[in-house]
């Protein structure tokens, strides 16, 4: 079988149950495996405390909206060939299917004054939106019709925009050494001739410069016409195992949006300003980043996000208690792990290191007679028996430091 086929994360999701794609659920509208959801969670979970520590707040907003928000936002105006139609329940009464956070990030800044004190304001969610790909492009989880975006608004004073943008870099930076993600390179994407564009030229100007200045000495490539329709950004790329290029975060400079939803604070003088928006997401959807993630790791993922982190295996029926046991320590001590009790010991160690499961824990009558476990690594490494307690501090160790190695 060649590389990339191997590495295909669709052919990995359905061996290692991450996700399930039925036609009766709708082509791009793949549901998540127990397994996969697991991953997922502690993705999420990561990205949401990283946020938090970074300064943002976490909101909610549905991701059905009335048409009229999406008018003044723009989208219906210059996205509306991206966007599912207009649901109409009267016809006063029309809904749009998301196809971006942002309205409702602009609605949630309104919602009442600002002080320049506020500022950065940082309004996050992983939230849910819709896209009409078409359904040739479709497949797996690449490219999806119902999307689940790391996405946050930072609003701030022009003047903030510089050190906003740095800081974004900073913490995309963080979360993809974390994860496993290996950047192909940066993109400036701008303005092409033929697209739909709003703002004037010397917003352009402006929000443009101020990228550039953001990138500072790191490599990048233009890409004329890869712009949003509000503003220019910059892209990081991945590359796939067949060697196709998408973006997994963006951050995107807005002087539109503020301006449509008349959004303002009160200056140190007191005066009504207007903000800039910030649009950032730092590793994409959730659907993009586990197809790449799931191909990158070739489906074993780091310890700290495996689905299962700990298969515990008897070596016979006499040590089926004392290993149980031991399950449920793993599982107190916040670790995802399964007892395997059927077949061979060399087939139950096979099996688990065919679904990636960073450890094995064998328990044979040694082993129980000591109150010890022997950890095999995923890789074929082993370990000398330790106490339980022991192996539990280790694995807790390396998932606490979501650590990309299975030892300290
Ligand atoms: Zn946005």
């Amino acid at each position: 079988m060649r590389e990339t086929e191997m590495h295909d994360h669709r052919r990995l999701g359905r061996e290692l149950e991450l996700f399930h794609a039925d036609p009766l659920s709708g082509a791009g509208l793949p549901v998540w495996l127990p397994a996969g959801a697991a991953a997922r969670h502690s993705v999420e979970e990561y990205v949401r405390e990283l946020e938090r520590r970074a300064g943002y707040q976490h909101v909610y907003s549905p991701p059905l909206g009335k048409r009229e928000l999406f008018a003044l936002s723009g989208h219906l105006g210059y996205f509306a060939d991206d966007m599912f139609p207009v649901l109409r329940l009267s016809a006063d009464d029309e809904f749009v299917l998301r196809p971006a956070l942002c309205p409702h990030h602009a609605l949630i800044y309104r919602a009442r004054g600002r002080s320049y004190r506020e500022l950065p304001l940082r309004i996050a969610e992983l939230g849910g939106m819709y896209r009409p790909e078409r359904s040739g492009v479709l497949g797996g989880l690449s490219r999806v019709r119902a999307i689940s975006l790391n996405d946050a608004h930072n609003f701030c004073p022009p003047e903030q925009v510089g050190a906003e943008v740095a800081e974004v870099l900073e913490l995309i930076r963080v979360a993809h050494a974390a994860l496993g993600v290996r950047p192909a390179g940066f993109r400036l994407s701008l303005r092409g001739p033929a697209e739909k564009y709003v703002g004037d030229d010397e917003q352009w100007r402006r929000a443009e410069e101020l990228l550039r200045a953001a990138l500072g000495g790191l490599p990048y490539v233009e890409a004329p016409g890869e712009a949003a329709f509000y503003g220019p950004k910059i892209d990081i790329q991945v590359r796939d195992a067949a060697g196709r290029e998408s973006t997994l975060a963006t951050i995107q400079l807005d002087f539109d949006k503020p301006a449509r939803f008349d959004l303002s604070y009160a200056d140190r003088r007191g005066r009504r300003a207007r903000p800039v928006m910030v649009h950032r997401s730092l590793v994409g959807s959730m659907e993009r980043l586990f197809a790449y993630l799931i191909e990158v790791h070739a489906g074993a993922f780091p310890a700290w996000y495996a689905p299962v982190q700990v298969h515990v295996l008897p070596v016979g029926p006499e040590q089926v208690a004392a290993a149980e046991a031991f399950r449920r320590d793993c599982v107190l001590a916040g670790l995802r792990a399964e007892l395997a009790v059927d077949g061979s010991l060399g087939a139950r160690i096979r099996e688990a290191a065919r679904r990636r499961v960073p450890y094995a824990a064998v328990l044979g009558a040694r082993e129980v007679a000591a109150g010890q476990v022997a950890l095999r690594l995923r890789d074929g490494r082993s370990v000398e028996p330790m106490s339980a307690p022991d192996a539990l501090r280790l694995i807790g160790g390396i998932v606490a430091d979501r650590s990309a190695d299975l030892l300290p």
